[in-house]
């Protein structure tokens, strides 16, 4: 069995800058993640922001499957080719998984189209959520309860400014009341997208198994399911097929 290639990329900045959250996560939230998800059908890799070239050089994407997302205070920072990589490569058939703040990194603006606002708010010590699985028939849902209980997180709330989704997977519900569509996704050209909101960095949000095993999911479901048949690009098809274009076979270039 051949592996999936996921890289995870995290800013890690938090981690360096708050004594609070190197101590929930003194590997980096990219090192528990990816500690919790390994598995023998992954192949995984690491990148940081403070990694040459953002740890994103020309070509590393290439090869990658599916790419999983954690930004949050430096979003405006990540470069611009750098979005144009991945949004490139989304559109090819790499998959996207996208946690928590990073509703708001351009990546995900730049593939959804809108500025992925929400409500939102960072109670001291945080909000019991309720993430509800309300499609236990999808893939991501698979071996997950009916609904996970996060302790404490940050309230992300409705109205969530993004294209309406392909499928909604989870709805969470926050103790203060608001609710949101909490697990995503959309397609973009072949590729797959999941959204995943619970993460917040002051709490260990990414040390619970469940969570753990939504995004293990969100990987697997992401990846491109086969590469057969067209690739999406621009075809100039001069000849109709009626009138003596090759139709021997059913694959563009
Ligand atoms: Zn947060």
């Amino acid at each position: 069995m051949s592996k999936l290639k996921v890289l995870i990329w995290n800013e890690n900045e938090h981690e360096k800058i708050h004594p609070e959250v190197a101590e929930i996560y003194p590997k980096g939230i990219h090192g528990t993640i990816a500690e919790g998800v390994a598995a023998e059908d992954l192949d995984i890799s690491i990148a940081t922001m403070d990694m040459p070239d953002q740890g994103l050089p020309v070509g590393a994407l290439d090869d990658v499957d599916v790419l999983v997302w954690w930004g949050h205070m430096l979003h405006h920072l990540v470069e611009p080719r750098i979005i144009e990589m991945i949004n490139e490569r989304v559109n090819a058939g790499m998959g996207f998984v996208a946690l928590h703040s990073a509703h708001h990194s351009k990546v995900f603006q730049r593939l959804m189209g809108t500025n992925c606002n929400l409500a939102w708010r960072e109670a001291d010590d945080g909000e019991r959520v309720r993430v509800w699985c309300v499609t236990p028939s999808h893939p991501i849902a698979k071996g997950v309860p009916q609904w996970i209980d996060v302790p404490k997180d940050e309230m992300y709330g409705e109205p969530f400014n993004v294209p309406k989704p392909d499928d909604i997977v989870f709805i969470n519900w926050y103790e203060g009341g608001e609710v949101f569509r909490g697990g995503c996704t959309w397609t973009r050209g072949r590729g797959r997208i999941f959204h995943f909101s619970p993460g917040h960095e002051t709490f260990p949000v990414y040390h619970q198994p469940e969570i753990i095993q939504v995004i293990g999911n969100g990987i697997r479901w992401t990846a491109e399911q086969h590469r057969d048949g067209h690739n999406l690009s621009n075809l100039h098809r001069p000849i109709p097929l009626e009138k003596g274009a090759p139709t021997s076979s059913r694959r563009d270039p």
